[in-house]
Protein backbone atom coordinates (compact mmCIF):
# COMPACT_ATOMS: atom_id res chain seq x y z
CA UNK A 1 0.00 0.00 0.00
CA UNK A 2 1.28 3.61 -0.59
CA UNK A 3 0.18 6.94 0.59
CA UNK A 4 -0.21 10.76 0.63
CA UNK A 5 -0.77 11.91 3.93
CA UNK A 6 -1.48 11.05 7.41
CA UNK A 7 -3.18 13.97 9.04
CA UNK A 8 -3.21 14.54 12.79
CA UNK A 9 -6.11 16.46 14.06
CA UNK A 10 -8.43 16.38 11.68
CA UNK A 11 -12.07 18.05 12.17
CA UNK A 12 -13.12 17.55 8.53
CA UNK A 13 -13.73 14.31 8.32
CA UNK A 14 -16.05 12.67 10.78
CA UNK A 15 -17.24 13.16 14.38
CA UNK A 16 -14.55 14.81 16.88
CA UNK A 17 -10.42 14.72 16.46
CA UNK A 18 -9.38 11.66 13.87
CA UNK A 19 -6.26 10.72 12.68
CA UNK A 20 -6.64 10.41 8.64
CA UNK A 21 -4.65 8.14 5.95
CA UNK A 22 -4.78 9.04 2.70
CA UNK A 23 -4.31 6.36 0.58
CA UNK A 24 -2.93 6.53 -3.03
CA UNK A 25 -5.01 4.71 -5.58
CA UNK A 26 -8.37 6.22 -5.95
CA UNK A 27 -10.81 4.53 -8.77
CA UNK A 28 -13.78 6.89 -8.48
CA UNK A 29 -12.38 9.32 -10.89
CA UNK A 30 -15.03 11.75 -9.89
CA UNK A 31 -15.22 15.12 -12.86
CA UNK A 32 -14.05 17.57 -10.30
CA UNK A 33 -11.86 16.15 -7.83
CA UNK A 34 -9.41 18.51 -6.52
CA UNK A 35 -6.82 15.52 -5.98
CA UNK A 36 -6.04 13.79 -9.60
CA UNK A 37 -2.65 13.03 -7.73
CA UNK A 38 -3.98 10.59 -5.81
CA UNK A 39 -5.09 8.58 -8.41
CA UNK A 40 -2.28 7.17 -9.33
CA UNK A 41 -2.00 3.66 -7.31
CA UNK A 42 2.11 3.77 -7.48
CA UNK A 43 2.24 7.37 -6.38
CA UNK A 44 2.52 8.86 -3.22
CA UNK A 45 4.95 6.88 -0.68
CA UNK A 46 5.31 3.39 0.88
CA UNK A 47 3.37 2.86 4.19
CA UNK A 48 5.43 0.49 6.06
CA UNK A 49 5.82 -0.60 9.72
CA UNK A 50 7.00 3.21 10.51
CA UNK A 51 3.79 4.95 9.58
CA UNK A 52 1.77 2.44 10.99
CA UNK A 53 3.20 2.85 14.66
CA UNK A 54 2.67 6.57 14.02
CA UNK A 55 -0.84 6.74 13.56
CA UNK A 56 -2.01 4.13 16.14
CA UNK A 57 0.74 6.29 19.00
CA UNK A 58 -1.37 9.14 17.64
CA UNK A 59 -4.90 7.62 18.02
CA UNK A 60 -3.70 6.07 21.48
CA UNK A 61 -2.17 9.95 22.39
CA UNK A 62 -6.25 10.77 21.43
CA UNK A 63 -7.54 8.33 23.63
CA UNK A 64 -5.65 8.16 26.35
CA UNK A 65 -3.98 11.33 26.50
CA UNK A 66 -0.55 13.38 25.29
CA UNK A 67 1.21 12.11 28.30
CA UNK A 68 0.14 8.80 29.57
CA UNK A 69 1.50 7.30 26.49
CA UNK A 70 5.31 6.71 27.72
CA UNK A 71 6.15 3.71 26.60
CA UNK A 72 4.61 0.41 25.81
CA UNK A 73 4.11 -2.25 28.24
S1 LIG B 1 -12.88 13.55 -5.37
FE1 LIG B 1 -10.98 12.70 -6.24
S2 LIG B 1 -10.00 11.68 -4.52
FE2 LIG B 1 -12.14 12.02 -3.92
S3 LIG B 1 -13.22 10.16 -4.49
FE3 LIG B 1 -13.37 11.56 -6.24
S4 LIG B 1 -11.65 11.05 -7.57
FE4 LIG B 1 -11.24 10.14 -5.57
Amino acid sequence: MRYHNITKDDMLNGDGLRVVLWVAGCSHGCRECQNPITWDPNGGLPFTEKEENEIFSEKLKKIFGKHKILRPI
